[in-house]
């Protein structure tokens, strides 16, 4: 590393430092929030069976503005973009840097080679870890290998070089704790509320956190590769209830940071609801006559087992979701213990055939 490239890294840490003790001496308040949309124009980002993850991260960024600004008239939603067109990596933090904005939030969709992967992440800037969070850098990153100029923009930056994480690690450390905060508080959302499912806050090196100077995130809102999610991204609803959670994250965030602990955060609308809530999946391990007390002990060692009476007979279950995916894991490690357990699917309390669950939930 060359020493110039140090003492600017250097500075840029003690400015970042700084400018963050600054923020939690005053009365705080967030004023002004940028919320990138993934990719654009030129560069599709990642593509799934039937769309394209720059389309859908535009349709959830304009929604989680959307949601923003009708909550909160006051805050200053600022967005990279708002149609189809190409902004390189740079500019994208540039924008926030230039509007002094309080928070950065980019929206993208993940992809996997292995279909079946699914779930949600919230990104915030660190070293890479694990290979999973490597190959999520390398992609968010790579296009910059399409833009004018992106070694001079980027201080010779390669996207495949080690150092060159470690450099940009470092960037961000002055707002990691807040990025976590938000980014676990977006994660809480997608799985406690939307539903989702949760692959964690993780840490990468992603370019387009590099030079914010304020907390960011990269939220990857789900596997544009997994038919499933995809289908799930692709409908208003999908997008909506996506948007709704990273609205209420922030809303939280915004409480915690403004020292707002008056418990406003539980008032906080709700856009979307899962409308499915009524479905459930269980998985059943016995139906009798008999009333057997639902122990460990007399279930081969499961826990949680649960009785209800259906008018006939018992019906003994593990597991209680909406998520069909969850629920055909549940079942294939139930049958390890009872092999003739299967899922059963309920609405409103009521026992319907699970195809006719599988169709409900996928009607969206
Ligand atoms: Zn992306």
């Amino acid at each position: 590393m060359r020493l110039i490239i140090k003492l600017i890294i250097l500075s840029q840490i003690i400015f970042l430092l700084l400018s963050n003790s600054v923020i939690a001496q005053n009365n705080y308040k967030i004023k002004t929030i940028v919320i990138d949309a993934g990719h654009g124009g030129k560069d599709p980002g990642a593509l799934g069976f039937k769309s394209k993850e720059k389309d859908l991260a535009l349709a959830i960024a304009l929604k989680v503005g959307k949601y923003i600004k009708e909550k909160y008239p006051n805050i200053k939603v600022i967005y990279t973009r708002t149609t189809d067109v190409f902004i390189e990596l740079h500019k994208r933090s540039q924008i926030a840097n230039d509007n002094n904005a309080d928070l950065f939030i980019s929206i993208h969709i993940n992809a996997s080679h292995v279909k079946s992967v699914r779930g949600t992440a919230t990104y915030v800037m660190g070293l890479n870890k694990v290979q999973d969070n490597l190959d999520v850098a390398k992609r968010e990153n790579a296009v910059i290998l399409i833009e004018d100029d992106y070694k001079k923009q980027y201080e010779g930056y390669d996207p495949n070089s080690p150092e060159s994480d470690i450099i940009m690690s470092l960037y961000q450390n002055a707002f990691l704790h807040q990025s976590i905060s938000l980014a676990g508080k977006v994660q809480k959302q997608f799985t406690q509320r939307a539903n989702r499912h949760g692959r964690g806050v993780r840490q990468a090196g992603l370019v387009v956190l590099w030079n914010c100077s304020m907390p960011g995130i990269l939220v990857e809102s789900g596997f544009i590769s997994n038919r499933e999610e995809e289908k799930f991204m692709m409908s208003d609803y999908g997008q909506s209830l996506i948007a709704s959670a990273i609205y209420r994250a922030f809303s939280e965030y915004k409480d915690e940071v403004e020292g707002n602990n008056n418990k406003t955060v539980t008032e906080t609308k709700t856009y979307v609801t899962p409308k499915n809530e009524s479905i459930v999946f269980k998985v059943q391990i016995g139906y009798s006559v008999r009333k057997i007390e639902p122990t460990t002990k007399n279930f081969k060692g499961l826990k949680n087992v649960k009785r209800e009476h259906d008018g006939t007979k018992y019906r003994y279950t593990v597991g209680k979701t909406s998520d069909y995916q969850k629920i055909l894991e549940l079942q294939s490690t139930i049958r390890k213990i009872v092999p003739d357990a299967y899922v059963i699917a309920f609405k409103n309390d009521k026992k319907i055939s699970v195809k006719q669950a599988v169709n409900e939930l996928n009607k969206k």
